[in-house]
C-alpha cells in the first residue's frame, strides 16, 4: 500500500463542521448571505485588537532578515518570558521562559502534548461532547481516545465515570474549559473532585495520569469564575492559543506549559521539545511570536458574544427550546427536537439554518449553535427557529 491508510480516512471522511460550514458559504451564494443562518464554525466575529494592527506596524519597521528569520524551536525566549510574567501575574504562580513551547494553535499545542505523554496503546479519556479533532490528534499519537460522557444535566465533568474509565493504559485526561461545544465552565468543586481521583488513580496505578487542559476560551466566560487548573492539580499540562480571546485564528498561535510544579517538569519539557521536533512543529510564526509581545496582556473583547448569547437564549425560551444556559466560549447546546440530531439537522437545513448535529461531537440529540457571528444573524434567525419549531407541533 502506497499511502497511510489512517491519514487517508481522516482526509477522505472531512469535519462535518467543515462540511456544514462548505454547504453554508454555497448556500448564500446561491440565495444570498443575508437569507442563510449559518451557526457552525467557531471562528471569531469579533475582530482583533487594534493593537495587534500596531504591534505589525511596528514588526514592518524591524530588519527583514530579524523579522522574518528563524527562531528557536520552542520560540523567543523574551515571549516566552512575557507569557509567563503575564500568567504570573495573573494567577500568582512563578513560572519562567523554559515551561512554555510556542506553537501555532491550540491544536499543534494538543497534537505536542499527546505526542509527549502517550505511547503506543495507551488511551485518554476525554469528556463527551468534546472537540470532534481531540480523537484525530489522540490516534496519531498512538493511543486511543476513551469517551466518557458529561453529567446529563450540567454537563460538568462526571468524576465517578471518569474514574471508572481510567485502567492502566491511562496516559491522559483531556478537558477543555469553557467547554466547546456545551459553553459549560467546569466549576473548582468539580475540578477539584476530579484531581482528587487522578493523584488516587496515579498512586494506585503507581504510574502518573497527566491533565491536559485545552483552554482557548479561558478569557470568554459570562461572570462564572474559570479556575487555573495547574493551582488545582500538579499533573496538568495547560494548552492554549490566541485564535479566540485576540481573534487571531488565521494566524497559528499559542502555547504549551508544562508548570514547574508538576513533578514530572524536567522530562516532561524535553519531551515536549521533542515531540515538536517529531511532527515538525518548531518555531511558531516568528511574526505573531513578536505580536504576543506587545498583546499578552490585551483583553479580550466579550461584549459582542455577551450580546449574542442573551439575544439567542430569549429569542429561544421564548420559543420554548431546551438548551444548556451558556457560562463560556461562544457556543450554545441546545436539544434537537427530535431523538435523531441528524434528521433534525436535515429539517433545520430547510429553513436555512445550519447548526452543527450533536453525533459529531460524541454525543447523540443536540445540536451546537456558535454564536460568534453578527448580532443581525440571531435575530434575523429567530422567525426560522419559530417556524422549525411549529414543523414539530
Ligand atoms: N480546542 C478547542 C476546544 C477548539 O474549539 C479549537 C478550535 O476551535 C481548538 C482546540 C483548536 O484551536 P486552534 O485554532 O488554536 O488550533
Amino acid at each position: 500500500m502506497s499511502i497511510n491508510q489512517q491519514s487517508y480516512a481522516y482526509g477522505a471522511s472531512k469535519s462535518s463542521i467543515r462540511e456544514i460550514a462548505a454547504y453554508g458559504a454555497a448556500r448564500k451564494a446561491q440565495i444570498g448571505a443575508q437569507n442563510v443562518y449559518d451557526f457552525s464554525l467557531g471562528n471569531p466575529s469579533v475582530p482583533a485588537p487594534d493593537a495587534v494592527r500596531d504591534s505589525i506596524a511596528h514588526a514592518l519597521t524591524l530588519p527583514a532578515t530579524a523579522l522574518h528569520g528563524y527562531t528557536p524551536a520552542n520560540g523567543l525566549p523574551p515571549v516566552r518570558q512575557a507569557v509567563a510574567d503575564s500568567l504570573n501575574r495573573r494567577f500568582g504562580t512563578a513560572y519562567g521562559a523554559d515551561d512554555l513551547y510556542l506553537t501555532c494553535g491550540a491544536a499543534a499545542s494538543i497534537s505536542i502534548v499527546l505526542n509527549a505523554v502517550c505511547n503506543e496503546g495507551e488511551e485518554v479519556v476525554v469528556i463527551a461532547p468534546y472537540f470532534p479533532e481531540y480523537k484525530v490528534f489522540i490516534q496519531n499519537a498512538g493511543a486511543e481516545c476513551v469517551e466518557v460522557m458529561a453529567n446529563a444535566d450540567t454537563f460538568q465533568i462526571d468524576v465517578d465515570a471518569v474514574a471508572a474509565a481510567i485502567c492502566d493504559k491511562t496516559a491522559a485526561v483531556m478537558i477543555d474549559s469553557p467547554n466547546n461545544p456545551v459553553g459549560a465552565v467546569y466549576s473548582a468543586k468539580n475540578l477539584e473532585d476530579l484531581a482528587a481521583v487522578l493523584v488516587q488513580k496515579s498512586d494506585e496505578l503507581g504510574h502518573p495520569i497527566y491533565l491536559i487542559s485545552d483552554e482557548p476560551y479561558r478569557e470568554i466566560a459570562y461572570g462564572v469564575e474559570v479556575p487555573w487548573v495547574p493551582a488545582l492539580y500538579d499533573r496538568t499540562i495547560v494548552c492554549y492559543s490566541y485564535s479566540k480571546s485576540l481573534s487571531l485564528p488565521g494566524e497559528r498561535i499559542g502555547w504549551v506549559l508544562v508548570p514547574g510544579t508538576n513533578p514530572e517538569h524536567d522530562v516532561l519539557v524535553p519531551a515536549v521539545a521533542g515531540a515538536g521536533r517529531k511532527l515538525g512543529f518548531v518555531c511558531a510564526p516568528a511574526l505573531f511570536q513578536r505580536v504576543l509581545m506587545d498583546c499578552v496582556d490585551e483583553p479580550t473583547n466579550i461584549e459582542a458574544y455577551e450580546r449574542n448569547r442573551r439575544a439567542l437564549t430569549e429569542g429561544l425560551s421564548a420559543i420554548g427550546y431546551e438548551f444548556i444556559e451558556p457560562q463560556g466560549a461562544f457556543y450554545l447546546w441546545m436539544r434537537a427536537l427530535e431523538p435523531d440530531a441528524n434528521k433534525f439537522f436535515e429539517r433545520a437545513k430547510g429553513f436555512e439554518l445550519l447548526p452543527v448535529p450533536s453525533d459529531s461531537f460524541g454525543c447523540p440529540g443536540w445540536v451546537r449553535i456558535g454564536y460568534c457571528v453578527s448580532y443581525e444573524t440571531i435575530v434575523n434567525s429567530m422567525p426560522a427557529w419559530q417556524k422549525l419549531w411549529d414543523s414539530y407541533q
